[in-house]
């Protein structure tokens, strides 16, 4: 592993990796130090908040779907564990 940097990025949040990305396109050679995950906003924070709100949107219109004239047969229910997992998928992505 080589030990001789010209930069060095410390975190990968919002601007770490577009820092990292300028300095390598002079050719400096970059060095990224990141303790946990990559950013707040795509693992626990931003991203992930917003797949659930929308789950929670999707719930809340279907309650009031008949407000809208719109008829749906039974029960408006709320699978949990396929919000996260919908939730999941779109942080990986
Ligand atoms: C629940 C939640 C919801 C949010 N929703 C929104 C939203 O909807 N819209 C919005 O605009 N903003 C939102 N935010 C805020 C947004 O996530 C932050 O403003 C943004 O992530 C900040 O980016 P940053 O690069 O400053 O820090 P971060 O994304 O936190 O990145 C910093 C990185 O540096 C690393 N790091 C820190 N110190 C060290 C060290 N000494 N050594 C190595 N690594 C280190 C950390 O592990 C982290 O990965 C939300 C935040 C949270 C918590």
């Amino acid at each position: 592993m080589a030990t001789d940097f010209d930069a060095c990025v410390i975190g990968t949040g919002q601007s770490g990796p577009a820092v990292a990305a300028r300095l390598t396109g002079q050719s400096l050679k970059t060095a990224i130090i990141e303790r946990k995950l990559f950013g707040t906003c795509v693992n626990v924070g931003c991203i992930p908040i917003k797949t659930l709100v929308a789950s929670a949107r999707a719930a809340y219109m279907g309650r009031r779907a008949a407000d809208f004239g719109v008829v749906i047969d039974g029960a408006i229910g709320i699978d949990m564990k396929r919000v996260k997992a919908r939730k999941d998928e779109v942080v990986r992505q």
